[in-house]
């Protein structure tokens, strides 16, 4: 099922415990809000579960799976970690079209994908020239690409215009109803409000609250 799994992970870097003994699920169907200040231990956290961090203890499985141990990753699992990760000399197609190939897309993904986050004819300019909206509307391009049941979002909405966040939300909104299963984090909480079935807080590395909205607002 399309699930993230996250048991008893822990990280440290050196003296830092970035995250302690942590562990929730994602559920599919919904969108999982991931929230807690800078610092938190949101992003050490996604990078363990894509495999790119690995924990010091417990384990993050994706899809009942380890991240590494998927067979064709950006067909299970998308992520936008960092809108700046695009090389800036490279025309955002030609980056799309390359991260296609590389996991054995078909070419009319991309066009596609293009499409769905509004980025038109600006996808033929080199990344280098674009504003950060346009990095996020080009990072969650890729995310989408392998139209993953399973999608991560560190900080989308950061640096967006009000329209840019109202799209961010549509879209995080129609990915949940397609039965996904959407992890999204944010540093306000204020920001995913209306937008997120669920919420995970975090603070030092631990896990502060595990709650449905819908529970949370019957008790507030
Ligand atoms: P968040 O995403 O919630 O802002 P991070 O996961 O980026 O938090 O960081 C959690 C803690 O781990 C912070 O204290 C941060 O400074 C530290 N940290 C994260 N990555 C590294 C790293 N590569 N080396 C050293 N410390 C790190
Ligand atoms: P490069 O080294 O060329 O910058 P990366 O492998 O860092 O390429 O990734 C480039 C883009 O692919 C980034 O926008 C990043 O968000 C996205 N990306 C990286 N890993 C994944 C993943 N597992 N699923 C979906 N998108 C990913």
């Amino acid at each position: 099922e399309a699930t993230i799994e996250a048991r008893g992970l822990r990280k440290r870097y050196g003296s830092t415990t970035a995250v302690h003994d942590l562990s929730f699920t994602v559920r599919a169907g919904q969108v999982t809000g991931f929230v807690g200040p800078n610092g938190a231990g949101k992003s050490t956290t996604m990078r363990m579960i894509l495999g790119l961090d690995s924990p010091d203890a417990g384990t993050a499985l994706v899809g009942g799976r380890p991240y590494r141990a998927l067979g064709t990753p950006l067909r299970q699992v998308g992520a936008l970690l960092d809108a700046a990760a695009v090389h800036p000399g490279r025309r955002a197609r030609d980056h799309l079209l390359w991260m296609a190939h590389s996991n054995g897309l078909p070419v009319r993904r991309v066009d596609e994908v293009i499409e769905q986050v509004g980025l038109g004819s600006a996808a033929r300019r080199r990344a280098g020239g674009f504003s950060l909206g346009m990095r996020q509307r080009l990072g969650i391009a890729g995310a989408l690409l392998g139209d993953p049941p399973i999608l991560l979002f560190d900080e989308p909405v950061n640096g967006l215009d009000p329209e840019g966040i109202r799209w961010i939300r549509g879209l995080l909104r129609s990915l949940a109803a397609q039965g996904r299963a959407v992890l999204v984090s944010s540093h306000l909480m204020g920001e995913l409000e209306g937008t997120a079935d669920h919420l995970l807080v975090i603070g030092r590395g631990r896990l502060i609250a595990d709650t449905s909205v819908a529970e949370l607002l019957a008790v507030a």
